[in-house]
This record gives structure tokens, sequence and C-alpha cells, in this order.
């Protein structure tokens, strides 16, 4: 790209010819709270499919879904039973939250650890989980004995993921976490319900993850702004980078968003499941590419713990579309792309 250009466009490689722009129809939109975010749907408007009630059940219910399965808030959620299930017990999880599980525990292989769905006793210890926040008053980092021990309950290897029965075990004290991975996969879901309901034009959003396919009425895909670090006083800004969400899904990652500041130390929600602290690796935020949204999710939080170098080279590897913004030494914000991520570059 053209250093002084200020705007990247990135456009996919795969153009889908098979759907035409219902010109000059509305755009129609609803939003609502999940999982302690917002969401939002987009869609163009077909006289013979679909009215906003039955599209709004069809999110609703999809949400829902996800929610009942998946939240580590919900008590009573098919997730929290299994926290708080005995020591040494075997379970049969549902369809969702296996797909979901499925590529949690592939991730986690592949990232040798640093994307980890058992990782829910160090997120309650700093703050993150159902429990004491980081936002309380009086909360401060925990004791090295505290990480210690909920170090010993991250191992997700002792899950022993069973794909083909959905079986899953609980050693005892584990606490599983798909927060980094669920609102991806809520917004595919949604996304597969409005297109089976015949609605192929649509954009997708749950707490910044996003999802587009089809076309505007105005034949233009639905653009969309990368998320990127607010720039500080001395720094000089990034180039902003518009993407066209054409059958593709973006999600960002960023340590600028929900993180408690400790003697003097930023501490972003994300944490290094090998250490069992927040992560100090200097990268700002980390976008991922990828056409199924629960992949972009949990492929941006693996990234963002593996740091730039380690980072680069995983998601070089798989292909995976990325973009790192790394807070430098000397405080400015440099910004590196995968190959596949260059690609799309238009
Ligand atoms: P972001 O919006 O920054 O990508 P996500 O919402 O995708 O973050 O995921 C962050 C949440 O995932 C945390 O609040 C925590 O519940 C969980 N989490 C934190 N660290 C990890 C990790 N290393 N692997 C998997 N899940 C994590
Ligand atoms: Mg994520």
């Amino acid at each position: 790209m053209d250093q002084t250009l200020m705007t990247r466009v990135l456009v996919p490689t795969l153009l889908d010819d098979s759907t035409r722009p219902l010109l000059g129809a509305q755009v129609r939109s609803l939003d609502g709270q999940t999982m302690g975010t917002t969401w939002q749907v987009r869609w163009t408007v077909q006289a013979s499919v679909a009215s906003v009630e039955r599209v709004h059940a069809a999110v609703q219910a999809e949400l829902d879904l996800v929610v009942d399965q998946m939240s580590t808030w919900l008590p009573g959620s098919d997730l929290d039973r299994f926290n708080h299930a005995p020591a040494d017990t075997d379970h049969t999880v549902p369809p969702a939250m296996g797909e979901v599980l499925q590529a949690a525990c592939w991730l986690s292989h592949e990232s040798g650890g640093a994307f980890n769905p058992a990782a829910g006793a160090l997120v309650n210890l700093w703050g993150f989980g159902p429990g004491p926040r980081y936002t309380d008053p009086g909360f401060t980092a925990p004791s090295d004995d505290a990480v210690q021990r909920a170090l010993a309950r991250n191992d997700w290897r002792a899950l022993r993921w069973d794909g083909a029965n959905r079986r899953l075990h609980q050693p005892g004290g584990l606490l599983l976490d798909l927060s980094a991975i669920a609102k991806g996969y809520a917004v595919d879901r949604v996304s597969r319900r409005l297109s089976a309901m015949g609605l192929v034009h649509t954009l997708v959003e749950v707490g910044g993850e996003l999802r587009g396919q089809g076309l505007r009425p105005d034949g233009q895909p639905w653009w969309i702004e990368l998320e990127s670090p607010p720039v500080a006083h001395g720094q000089r800004p990034l180039p902003t980078t518009r993407v066209a969400l054409h059958g593709l899904s973006v999600a960002t990652s960023g340590d600028y968003r929900r993180a408690f500041t400790h003697g003097g130390v930023r501490w972003p929600h994300t944490i290094d499941p090998r250490q069992g602290r927040p992560l100090a690796n200097g990268l700002a935020s980390v976008s991922v590419l990828h056409a199924e949204c629960l992949w972009a999710d949990a492929w941006s939080t693996a990234l963002t713990v593996l740091g730039r170098e380690e980072g680069m080279a995983l998601a070089e590897a798989h292909g995976i579309a990325a973009l790192f913004v790394q807070r430098e030494p000397d405080g400015q914000l440099s910004e590196t792309l995968t190959p596949a991520m260059q690609a799309l570059d238009a």
C-alpha cells in the first residue's frame, strides 16, 4: 500500500456473483443486548420474505441458544453446569456447544495453549469473569500463589474432548470459558439463520464482531471500518482500513477496550494462559478476516496472546488474514499484515 494513502481498502478475492443486489430496496435494522454487549442486524428488505417480527424472533432465538449453552454468566447454562460438576465426571454437551468446543480445542492445540477454553479460573482471578470484578472498588491483582493455583486448573487437555461423541471430562475445578469465541459463533448462527429464511443480503454484529453477505441495495458490499486503538498525543495516526464484508467476517481483539490499571500497569482482559497473567506483549490490537466469524473471533484472541512475532508465523502457516497493531518502544503504533491480509488489499 502507498504509505501516503490514509485509507486502505480490503476486498474479498472471491466474489459471489450468484447474488444480485436488490436495487433500490429498503434496508431494515434491529438491535438489542446480549452476552453483556449489544447486537445489530441489518438486512435488505425482500417483499416476499419475513416480517420484521419474524426476523427479530429468529435472531433472538439464535442468540438465546448460544447464551443458554455457553454463558459463563447465566446460572444453569450448560457451561455453568459443567463448571459446577463433581470431579472426575463425563458430560455430553449439546451440538452447538460441541461445534464451539471442537474449534476451541483445535486452536488450543495449534496455538500451544495461547488460546485456551479452560482458562476460566484465571479469567475469574483477574476480575474478568463472574465474581469479583476488576471494576469493583478495592480490587487488586492476585498473589503469585493464587495465580499458581489457578494455573493448575487450566489444562484444556484435561477436558479430554471427544468430538465424535461430544463428550467432555470434568477433572474437578476446571472452569470452561468460551467468551473469546462464542460471540463470533453467534454471529455465524444468526447469519446462517437469516440465509435459511431467504435473506441473503445481511450484516450481523455481536459486540463488535461482524459478518456481511450479499450486497446493499445500492449495489455496494457492506463496508465497515476496522476498529483501531485511539491515537494518543504525539502518536502518528495509522491508516484507516475499510473492508468489504462480502461473504466475510471480521473480529478485533484490543488491549484498549476492557482493562484495568494496577500500579501503573494496564492489564487487558485477555489472559496469557501459559503465564497465568494478562498480556503484556505490547500488542494494541489484532483484527482477523475470515469467512466464518467463529474463526475470526477465536484467531484474533489466539494471535493477540501469541504476540506479533509468533502470531504472524502461526497466522501465516494457516493462511489467516490478520492485521497486527503494535505499541513500539518509542511510543508509536505500527502495523503488520499477514500475506493473506495483503492479498485482500485492493
Ligand atoms: P476481544 O474482544 O478482546 O477479542 P474476546 O471477547 O474475544 O476479547 O475474548 C475475551 C474473553 O475471553 C475474556 O473476557 C475471557 O473471558 C476469555 N479469555 C481470556 N483470555 C483467553 C485466552 N487466552 N483464551 C481463551 N479465552 C480467553
Ligand atoms: Mg475473541
